[in-house]
């Protein structure tokens, strides 16, 4: 576009491995010219009481307002009289999806080398609402939730990213069969958002047969979009199939258009600080960042020196089985820029 004032992002930095792959992002963006001004915002040493977490205020209003970001691991510290960090998050922003892509490396050999699929998991309700309690001695219940609300807003998101991404098909995934109201809602949810999007193939698959035709053959998919437990399985499934959550990103999608990327894999504490992590999957989702923010060229061309300094092979992490640092890897990705 013409207008080439930076655009300002949220950058949670994280803990462990994070401020070293944070670092990472920001010189690969800084080597492609990214127009992008970070608000760097660190987890608290103590309790907000605005937040009842270790997340300050001030980190949550800077993503309110900047409706853009991109978060690294944060380690959730024990202790009592405080909200998780990923959970306060996901409250406080209302990221009620989480989309990620799951495309085969070239270069980085698993199974399977032609994995192009999207997963869009409902982030807010569904086995999450943590609702549990006790019946009578020996006997639990757990409710699940599904509204007609929430399974349209994130339907409604599976088939705007469809259309958005150039993509053909979109598979809602569930259990109707035997959850017949709630996944039955959910679907039906689903089939309505579907009629208006003609253009976009739409299919209804179960998940015990979803789960073996994703390992039979994954390019039987385009975009998954499923509840929250099935999400959560299906996600780190199709992470598997890639080689693994060091090298899956992610992106969390908000109420008013917010977007949270992430990478899925934690800390790391056992490697925190050595200059051993492997940035792939906080760089691929600094490139999903980049595509919600249609800055496609920018992310074409991170996306494209992340993946050509892998499948070349010569700087890979640890991880990956090479033996180069996070520093010389993100300085190869560099030179490929
Ligand atoms: P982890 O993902 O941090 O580590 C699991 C293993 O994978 C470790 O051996 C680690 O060295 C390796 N690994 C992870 N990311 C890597 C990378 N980028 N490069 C190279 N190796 C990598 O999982 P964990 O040990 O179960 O969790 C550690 C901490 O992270 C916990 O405090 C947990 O709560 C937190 N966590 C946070 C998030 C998040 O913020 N989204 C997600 C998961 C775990």
């Amino acid at each position: 576009s013409a207008d080439t004032s930076p655009i300002r992002a949220t950058l949670f930095p994280g803990d462990g491995i994070g401020p070293e792959i944070a670092e990472s992002v920001k010189q690969v963006f800084k080597t492609a010219d990214v127009q992008i001004e970070w608000e760097e915002h660190y987890v608290g040493t103590e309790i907000d009481p605005r937040t009842q977490s270790f997340l300050t205020w001030e980190s949550l209003e800077s993503v309110r307002r900047n409706r853009v970001g991109l978060k690294g691991p944060m380690a959730t510290p024990i202790g009592k009289g405080h909200r998780s960090l990923n959970l306060t998050l996901r409250k406080e922003l209302n990221l009620y999806a989480n989309v990620r892509p799951c495309y085969s490396l070239p270069g980085y050999k698993t199974r399977y080398d032609n994995v192009n699929l999207i997963t869009i998991r409902e982030n807010t309700e569904g086995e999450y609402s943590g609702l549990e309690h006790q019946v009578v001695r020996g006997v639990v219940e757990s409710l699940k939730i599904i509204t007609r609300q929430a399974s349209l807003r994130v339907a409604e998101y599976a088939f705007h990213y469809a259309k958005a991404h150039g993509r053909e098909r979109v598979s809602a995934i569930h259990k109707a069969n035997i959850m017949q109201k709630t996944d039955g809602l959910f679907l039906k949810c689903c089939r309505e958002v579907a009629e208006k999007y003609p253009e976009i193939k739409y299919e209804e698959v179960v998940i015990d047969n979803c789960c073996m035709m994703l390992v039979k053959n994954p390019a039987l998919f385009d975009v998954l979009v499923m509840p929250n437990l099935y999400g959560d399985i299906i996600s780190d499934l199709c992470a598997g199939l890639i080689g693994g959550l060091g090298l899956t990103p992610s992106c969390n999608i908000g109420e008013g258009g917010i977007a949270l990327a992430e990478a899925v894999h934690g800390s790391a504490p056992d490697i925190a600080g050595k200059n051993l992590a492997n940035p792939t999957a906080l760089l691929l989702s600094s490139v999903t960042m980049l595509r919600h923010l249609e800055l496609h060229d920018k992310a074409d061309r991170i996306q494209d020196a992340i993946l050509k300094t892998i499948a070349e092979g010569k700087y890979r992490t640890a991880d990956l089985g090479g033996s180069s640092s996070t520093t010389d890897f993100t300085k190869a990705i560099c030179d490929h820029l």
